[in-house]
């Protein structure tokens, strides 16, 4: 396979999430479903919440893959089944490890900030650590690399020598980058990634591509460095890893390897059996969808 760097702007899709929030999907996306083992990116806000809810998603099942739950404005609430309650802030990692079962919630304190704004990103996890036990990690502080103009905190793996607390299962980075206005840089790279970036906000340029927020540019691999230039202050996510060349099976919450997987998952999760129970959480859980009459196969990580 050629490994080379190109300039691919992936487009958002706008889904809409219960009666009144919106976000914008980036992966899976039309044209490309993974980015290393990062295989869902959902942008959303800033949404003024000061007269609504905010964030209620009730209690859910996932198999096979981690969440990262990653905020710029407003506070989450993590409920699950290991019996995890914590509040996650800006620039805080949640980061949820479902292995073979477990089941959450996130809301919105009822007393909140005006303004919520953040990312929901799933990394799968590879054959050999599918089925592992379920676990959810806080890391308040993570550790920062800063240029003149750069702010980078790491939220998985490393950039520059510095690296996030937050347990991997395959080489992969995330990293949010915070441009000041005039920043003009170049971020080292590892040339056996592949990355995207995702912008959350302001104006920036990534490898000379102007980006809008809610929008990510694909850059293959093969590159050292990629150079970033900030027309305003401007807020970016890098994420990124080694190609992920295992063929998975994405429905619903769950990731597996096969239509038997997927089936028990799916039934497990409306007997109410496998994936524990989410205590506190005001509300009933979700149902999962029926099943599509095809059959669902594994697929790779490009369409
Ligand atoms: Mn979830």
């Amino acid at each position: 396979m050629v490994a080379e760097p190109v300039r691919e702007l992936l487009s958002p899709r706008r889904v809409k999430l219960g009666e009144s929030s919106e976000v914008r999907r980036l992966l899976p996306n039309l044209g490309r479903r993974m980015v290393g083992a990062w295989c869902f990116v959902d942008h959303y806000g800033p949404d003024d919440i000061a007269d609504e809810p905010g964030m209620q998603v009730p209690p859910h099942p996932h198999m096979g893959l981690q969440t990262v739950s990653w905020l710029h404005e407003g506070e989450v609430l993590h409920r699950d089944s290991t019996g995890s309650l914590q509040a996650i802030r800006p620039r805080e990692l949640g980061l949820m490890t479902s292995g073979r079962a477990i089941s959450h919630s996130e809301e919105s304190p009822k007393s909140h900030a005006r303004f919520l704004h953040g990312a929901q990103l799933w990394v799968a996890l590879p054959d050999s650590h599918q089925h592992a036990d379920p676990r959810f990690e806080h890391h308040a502080e993570l550790p920062v690399v800063t240029a003149p103009g750069l702010r980078a905190t790491l939220i998985l793996g490393g950039v520059d020598g510095a690296a996030s607390p937050g347990t991997t299962y395959t080489p992969i980075v995330g990293a949010d980058l915070a441009l000041a206005q005039g920043a003009d840089v170049r971020l080292p790279l590892e040339p056996d990634f592949e990355y995207a970036v995702l912008s959350m906000s302001g104006e920036a340029h990534v490898d000379g591509v102007p980006l809008l927020p809610g929008s990510m540019l694909y850059l293959g691999c093969g590159r050292s460095e990629l150079p970033l230039r900030a027309e305003s202050d401007a807020g970016l996510m890098l994420l990124g890893g080694e190609p992920f060349e295992e063929e998975l099976i994405m429905w619903w919450n769950f990731i597996g390897r096969s239509q038997g997987e997927i089936e028990q998952a799916r039934s497990d999760w409306m007997k109410g059996s496998r994936f524990g129970e989410v205590v506190g959480y005001d509300g009933a859980p979700l149902p999962a969808p029926e099943l599509p009459p095809v059959p669902l196969k594994p697929r790779g990580r490009v369409r």
